[in-house]
């Protein structure tokens, strides 16, 4: 599949492993110029010269987005290196709150909502004046089915990724008629280290809750992300893209 992102500069953050890496890639592949952003500044850096060694061009940097000041520092970069932001996936994400909400650790809860809700919300805060300073563009946040359906052991998780769902509508009703649009998409499970937790027992469950009868892979996510980007889905804005194998079709 082919997309066109010509003079078009991108921000994708938790781009060093798993999907965030795949979608540089790609973006990269296809003609943007990628700030790639992560907290791991060596998986970071293997990223940017994996693109820039397939004639790709790319530029690495190091953020804790959870940490508003070092967003508007990505957001900083993109403009520095590249002359302007057309374009941010929001994708940076942690796993980790297992049990249900009466056994809530709070110090999981606060990280989880730090990173997943507000990592995005500072993204917006931030990309939207950019992207609109460059004329336009569009941005894709990373919720999950769980931003769309429970899930009783991950109350914390569930709680961000619906966050992000909400924030996600709520920018595109603000921003659509100016000139970004914006979008929220949500896997299914996919094979990344964020899953390194699950045991074999847990892993084949998740495998049975998805109908296609398997999991999804980083690149299926990033084709995704990819499309709400590009000029092909220039009627597409706030809507919730599941990607999910038909796990949420049940
Ligand atoms: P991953 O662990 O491979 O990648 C996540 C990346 O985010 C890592 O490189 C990590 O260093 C980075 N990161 C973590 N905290 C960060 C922070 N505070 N600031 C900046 N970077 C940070 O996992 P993945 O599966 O590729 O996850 C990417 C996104 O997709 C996450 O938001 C996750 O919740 C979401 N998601 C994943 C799945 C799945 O099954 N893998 C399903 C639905 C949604």
């Amino acid at each position: 599949m082919k997309y066109s992102f010509p003079g078009q500069s991108a921000l994708v953050t938790g781009a060093a492993s798993g999907i965030g890496e795949a979608t540089a890639r790609l973006l990269a592949a296809n003609g943007a110029s990628v700030v790639v952003s992560d907290l791991q500044a060596d998986a970071v850096q293997r990223v940017v010269d994996a693109i820039v060694a397939d004639g790709g061009k790319a530029v690495a940097n190091v953020c804790d987005v959870a940490d508003a000041a070092q967003v508007e520092a990505a957001v900083a970069c993109a403009v520095t290196h590249f002359g302007a932001l057309h374009l941010a996936v929001n994708n940076a994400g942690i796993g980790g709150d297992s049990g249900p909400a009466g056994e809530l650790s709070l110090e999981a809860w606060q990280r989880l909502i730090d990173v997943n809700l507000s990592g995005v919300a500072y993204g917006l805060r931030y990309q939207i004046p950019a992207i609109l300073a460059a004329g336009g563009g569009a941005i894709v946040n990373m919720s999950s089915i769980l931003g769309l359906v429970g899930d009783a052991g991950s109350p914390a998780y569930v709680a961000s990724k619906h966050g992000v769902t909400g924030l996600s509508r709520s920018a595109a009703l603000a921003y659509s008629a100016r000139g970004i649009r914006i979008n929220s998409i949500h896997p299914g499970y996919v094979e990344t280290p964020i899953l390194d937790n699950l045991d074999a027992e847990a892993r084949a469950a998740s495998v049975g809750l998805h109908p296609i009868g398997r999991l999804g892979r980083p690149e299926e996510i990033a084709h995704a992300i990819a499309f709400l980007l590009s000029d092909a889905a220039s009627f597409v804005t706030g809507t919730a893209l599941t990607v999910d194998g038909g796990y949420t079709a049940r």
